[in-house]
């Protein structure tokens, strides 16, 4: 049987191996060795070697899948965001859960009751009796506390998808983290 040589990739040692070996064992340092053949060479590699590259390989196919993942979600938040975000004259407005808007719709709306009291007022002055006129402020007054509370609730509805949205995300961030160590 014709023999060739090679040299164990783990340890250097000359082994002689058969021409159509694909698997050796190294006799000097026990290794587990792969033949691999090219055009013009032949040469060995450690067989757990190549496991541990393979598993490498899949490592990081989960990586960057996760990274995809990641990716996407991103995308899609903006776009859900977007949503609810409005573009007004002064600039784009981000709905908020804070009382602090319904405070001001109430504040607003107490101002516009008390112009239509004194306007209706004014008004029956003159003519005698109920007047129209203090339907507009009061109208106002509605109208803000109604905006106020759909603000408020549409700040309620972004603040809790976001929310999952941000655990979703570190969900993903911790198993990424897991996958690159
Ligand atoms: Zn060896």
């Amino acid at each position: 049987m014709e023999t060739l040589s090679v040299r164990c990739n783990h340890c250097g040692a000359p082994l002689q191996i058969g021409n159509g070996t694909r698997f050796v064992t190294c006799q000097f340092c026990q290794s587990n060795l792969e033949v691999k053949r090219t055009d013009s060479s032949v040469f060995t590699e450690e067989v757990a070697k190549i496991a541990e590259n393979t598993g490498r390989m899949a490592e990081s196919l989960g990586v960057i899948e996760l990274q995809n993942e990641i990716e996407r979600l991103d995308r899609e938040w903006a776009q859900k965001e977007a949503g609810y975000i409005s573009h007004g004259k002064n600039g784009p407005h981000r709905p908020s859960s804070s009382l602090f808007g319904l405070a001001f719709g109430i504040f607003f709306a107490c101002v516009c009751f008390g112009m239509a009291v004194a306007m209706s007022n004014i008004a029956g002055s003159f003519h005698g009796g109920f007047s129209a006129m203090g339907l507009v402020p009061a109208g106002m007054g509605v109208f803000a506390i109604v905006a106020a509370v759909i603000n408020m609730n549409k700040g309620v509805e972004l603040e809790r998808a976001e929310s999952a949205h941000q655990a979703r995300r570190a969900e993903l961030l911790a198993k990424l983290q897991q996958a690159r160590r």
